[in-house]
């Protein structure tokens, strides 16, 4: 392809468009499909339908039908399997799914991402610096790459015949070997990335597919290219991108490629790029800034991310425009887009009825970003005049939003003013330890779980009943109780040894605070992904954070009436309540979590006066809010340390309190986990087959530790033997003393079938390590 026959980029576009559906049509027609209720041909034409809804609602919002504004970024699951499912990196425990032919069909396609009997699924880890979740490539030496769907080529010819020429999306070759684990049969030292000369080909042979399709740009996903957390080194991170992009944009007959690089600035690998033939680079100037000039610059669009893809505030559009004005000293060849795929937003402002009006006016969804999207884009075309009202609006707004009432309480402030640093801290744990064993008397090899046991339909149609105001509070109330009743006599004749009342009365385990603490609202139909057919529905962090009164105190002691054992509280921490609502971005976000942290302190405070010996207040996302800069790392540990601290240290020695967090990945955060101070500390280690415990060793982590040894986002019941054999493994890293039992998340998801029998298994291979101990 020469410059002169590249097609104009459009003026405005977005990275990526939620894809489960306005009313989650999606999640829906998949986990009717998993069911067996609905057959693939069923769900492909749902999905079809989705999608061709998708473009004419795009197209109606201000993007363009045939000038490949519109990104086809629809996904069944996941994006980053999508990608590897393409190149046909199919692992080899699942070679039977695969036809001669080396496809896989919709249901092998699934099997990837939940496992089937004994083949466990892939690992799934979070998304850079956001609440979704994609699945792990696992790449060795043997992966026999080959465009192995050419389903993307399919969506754009779609797309075609409903009369748009889309923009086809793909994770690119080098993000999606970042973001690899070498396969099981890889020898020591190999690295997904040394396959890139291998997999180059089979990317070159699916952009010439596109183009003979009629794709004019084709977009590249590498935002492996901002995060420094990726254990390569960054030369060698370059190297490879200088040489993709070399190769494919080396392509006589190709579409104009967009390589983007969403949730960071791209730093030095900016000039790297630049040297390519790639036509179009995205950059993310909400995360990042402008960059400086580097040659070659001037002969590239530069796609502008600054309408923020993450979170849902209006924001200041006339900053952005400003930065828009900044990037065109620098090309004259600029487009305006979103700085992440609105994959991360619910879908429409308008769909809520039951927020403040106040509210609203200051929020925008993905629809209302491509709004502004289209505004600046028409800004660019137009002049600054064309848009001046719309500048002014969003302005007028934000000074509305900061003189109102709610958003700073005085009361609040004062407090967090007087705060000293013995505030922060429990002092001696070896004393705590005597304290809690003399209170607790608990076996060697404790075992627990994380808190919340399945929400049956059951739960779910009492609590819907509940806000249709057919059932009565009182009446919830004790509906709820009789389910926590029976959650306790599962867990005592199962044998558990520190029990939770399994969290019924939660809806989620952020909203359900939200919902109960002063400076937030939550939504009707804001659901976003966050992995698969998962959704969630995150708050809206508003004003200053206060507790009006208890939250959990009656449930959780009403529970410990039922039982001798101890009963665990459930709390969830102030960084995963920032991490999975919508925060405020009027200040810093410690200022923020330590309002939580002071609210969550109260909370303790009053379980331990009611007699609640353990407290669990979950951090699952410590390590996802963890900037995807290192240089950026210890200010943000400090504070989310630091609010977890606040939260937990104002029990007496003798109260016990836990921890928990959803993953593995240990490596830059175990400082700050230990920092955290946490009695015991539960994490997700059964997907890895307790690969974990070697750092945990190694750092020199001396608290207590529940490797999780049931891998809770698969339906599949792991054997006495397996469960045995992890803790084994664990064992020998770890001194017993120190291990906790437990899975490795929360089981609400879950069927009780499954629940049943793997605590089943989890007990009685406890027992039989129990017994070896000395
Ligand atoms: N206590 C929560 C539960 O069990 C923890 C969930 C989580 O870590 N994501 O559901
Ligand atoms: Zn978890």
């Amino acid at each position: 392809m020469t410059t002169t026959d590249t097609p104009a980029f459009p003026s405005g576009t977005i990275l990526g468009y939620p894809r489960i559906g306005r009313r989650r049509e999606l999640k829906k027609a998949v986990e009717a499909f998993w069911a067996g209720r609905i057959d693939a041909a069923e769900l492909e034409a749902t999905a079809a339908g989705l999608r061709q809804a998708t473009r004419e609602r795009l197209s109606s919002l201000g993007l363009g039908r045939t000038d490949s504004s519109i990104p086809e970024s629809f996904s069944f699951y996941d994006q980053v399997l999508d990608a590897q499912v393409a190149v046909g990196a199919i692992p080899a425990r699942f070679a039977d799914l695969v036809d001669g032919d080396g496809h896989l069909d919709l249901a092998g396609y699934f099997t990837l991402a939940r496992g089937a009997g004994d083949n466990l699924p892939l690992e799934m880890t979070k998304w850079f610096d956001s609440n979704y979740h994609y699945l792990v490539p696992e790449i060795g030496p043997e992966t026999h790459f080959h465009l192995a769907s050419d389903r993307i080529v399919r969506e754009f010819e779609e797309a075609v015949a409903n009369g748009f020429i889309t923009r086809p999306v793909i994770v690119g070759p080098v993000t999606l070997l970042l973001l690899a684990k070498p396969s099981s049969d890889a020898p020591a030292g190999f690295h997904p990335l040394d396959r890139l000369a291998d997999l180059l080909p089979v990317y070159a042979e699916l952009i010439e597919r596109l183009a003979a399709a009629g794709a004019q740009w084709v977009q590249l996903d590498e935002p492996g290219l901002v995060s420094e957390s990726i254990d390569i080194p960054r030369d060698e991170t370059l190297a490879a991108l200088a040489q993709a992009y070399d190769a494919l944009g080396g392509l006589t007959t190709r579409p104009a490629l967009f390589v983007a690089a969403p949730y960071g600035s791209l730093d030095d690998a900016l000039p790297v790029l630049v040297a390519t033939p790639v036509e179009a680079i995205g950059l993310d100037l909400v995360r990042g800034t402008v960059p400086t000039i580097v040659p070659g610059l001037a002969d590239v669009t530069l796609v502008a991310g600054v309408i923020d893809g993450h979170n849902i505030w209006r924001g200041d559009l006339a900053g952005a425009f400003d930065t828009l004005g900044e990037l065109s000293a620098l090309s004259e060849n600029i487009a305006v887009s979103s700085s992440t795929s609105l994959q991360h937003l619910p879908h429409d402002v308008e769909d809520e009825t039951k927020l403040a009006a106040e509210l609203t006016g200051w929020l925008a969804f993905a629809d209302q970003k491509i709004g502004q999207v289209a505004t600046l884009a028409r800004g660019l075309t137009s002049g600054l005049s064309a848009i001046r009202a719309e500048l002014d609006a969003a302005t007028a707004s934000l000074a509305d939003r900061r003189g109102s009432p709610g958003v700073r309480d005085g009361a609040v402030r004062a407090r967090l003013d007087t705060l000293t640093p013995a505030d922060f801290s429990r002092g001696d744990y070896e004393t705590r330890l005597a304290a809690q064993s003399q209170a607790l008397r608990l076996p060697p090899l404790p075992t627990t779980t994380i808190g919340s046991f399945p929400q049956t339909g059951d739960i779910r149609r009492a609590r819907a009943r509940l806000v249709s105001g057919e059932l009565a509070a009182e009446d919830y109330r004790d509906v709820m109780r009789a389910e926590i009743g029976r959650v306790v006599q599962l867990q005592e004749d199962l044998g558990l040894d520190v029990l939770v009342h399994g969290e019924p009365e939660r809806n989620d385990m952020v909203q359900y605070f939200a919902e109960n603490l002063d400076g937030f609202a939550v939504t009707e139909n804001g659901w976003v992904q966050s992995y698969g057919s998962r959704c969630t529905r995150p708050s809206i962090l508003w004003g200053d954070v206060s507790r009006p009164q208890p939250i959990t105190v009656e449930w959780s002691s009403y529970t410990q009436t039922l039982t001798e054992k101890p009963v665990k509280g459930m709390l969830t921490g102030p960084v995963t309540i920032l991490a999975w609502s919508f925060v405020r971005d009027d200040q810093p976000l410690g200022d923020t979590a330590r309002q939580v942290a002071l609210a969550l302190r109260d909370e303790i405070t009053d379980l331990e006066a009611a007699g609640i010996q353990v407290v669990q207040v979950d951090e699952p996302a410590l390590r996802e809010l963890l900037p995807l800069k290192k240089r950026d790392h210890a200010h943000y540990l400090d504070w989310s340390v630091g609010a977890f601290r606040l939260a937990t240290a104002g029990v007496a020695d003798r109260t016990q309190i836990h921890t928990h967090l959803c993953y593995s990945e240990f490596g830059a955060v175990i400082d700050a986990i230990r920092n955290l101070d946490a009695d015991v500390t539960s994490i997700e280690a059964a997907r890895s087959k307790m690969e974990v415990v070697q750092d945990i060793q190694t750092s020199g982590f001396d608290h207590g530790i529940g490797p999780g040894v049931y891998d809770i986002h698969s339906p599949r019941v792991p054997g006495v033997a397996e469960i045995t054999e992890l803790l084994e493994r664990a064992l020998q890293s770890i001194p017993a003393r120190q291990v906790w039992v437990n899975p490795d998340c929360g089981l609400k998801t879950r069927g009780y079938a499954e629940t049943v029998a793997s605590l089943g298994n989890i007990v009685d291979a406890t027992r039989a390590v129990r017994a070896t101990l000395v």
